[in-house]
Formats: structure tokens, C-alpha cells, sequence
């Protein structure tokens, strides 16, 4: 069930679970702000997630409230992981559901990194 974008964050969601090391993932790269992990449901043959490791819904409390260290850190992991999976080389795609409307299924902040494939247009 997508979420609301505005509600207050839930720290028993799955993905503060797995930032507590209660629920495994699979790495690719941590950082100090954020934390990049293979998606358990890969859509295309290369398909990770990008989280920041603070408590943010959406992009909207992300910007209003993290710090320009936090922001600068998660968008350099976006692109090192496109680099360090090679998803770089041919050409990729970055997605974030934000909200009821948008998809959202966890209430974390997460950015989907896909490649490895041709992706085709969106939206159609
Ligand atoms: O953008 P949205 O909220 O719909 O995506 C959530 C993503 O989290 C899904 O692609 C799902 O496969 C992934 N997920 C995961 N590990 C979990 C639970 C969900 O990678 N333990």
C-alpha cells in the first residue's frame, strides 16, 4: 500500500530496520550520511536503492530539514553507485516514489538505481 508522503516518520519501517542492523541487506556502498543496497526485488538486472541514513519520508522533509552535508552525500552515492556498478557505462535510470500518487511503499527516503538493460520510456 503506497503512503502518505507527510506522515511522521515510523522508525519500525523496513528500511530503519535494516539501518539498525536488525533486518539483513546487501551492501554495495555506505557512507557516512547514506547507505546503497541491492533491491530484494530486482526490476532490471541491476537495481539498487539509495537511502540516506536519517529519518526522512520524502524528498520534500529531506530538503526542508537535512543538512547540505547529508544532501551532497546522497547524491555523490547515487552516482557512485551507477560508477561502481557499471551501470554508468550504457546508460541508467534513477526513480524515487514519493507519496500515495507517487507509489511509495516504504516510508524512508530511498532513490531506485536501475541498469544493465535497455529501459525504455516511462509512463506510458
Ligand atoms: O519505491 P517503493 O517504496 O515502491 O520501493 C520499495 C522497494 O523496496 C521495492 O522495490 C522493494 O522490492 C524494496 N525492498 C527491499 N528490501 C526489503 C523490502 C523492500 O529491497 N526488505
Amino acid at each position: 500500500m503506497p503512503i502518505d508522503a507527510k506522515q511522521p516518520y515510523d522508525g519500525q519501517n523496513i528500511f530503519a530496520r535494516i539501518l539498525r542492523g536488525e533486518l539483513p541487506a546487501k551492501t554495495v556502498m555506505e557512507s557516512e550520511h547514506s547507505l546503497a543496497f541491492h533491491d530484494i526485488q530486482p526490476l532490471a538486472p541491476i537495481h539498487v536503492l539509495v537511502i540516506p541514513k536519517g529519518e526522512y519520508v520524502s524528498w520534500d522533509d529531506f530538503t526542508a530539514s537535512a543538512s547540505e552535508a547529508e544532501i551532497c552525500d546522497f547524491v555523490r552515492t547515487i552516482g557512485e553507485v551507477a560508477r561502481m556498478t557499471g551501470a554508468d557505462t550504457q546508460g541508467y535510470r534513477i526513480l524515487s516514489n514519493v507519496g500515495k500518487r507517487g507509489g511509495q511503499e516504504v516510508p524512508h527516503l530511498h532513490v531506485h538505481v536501475f541498469g544493465g538493460q535497455p529501459l525504455g520510456p516511462m509512463l506510458q
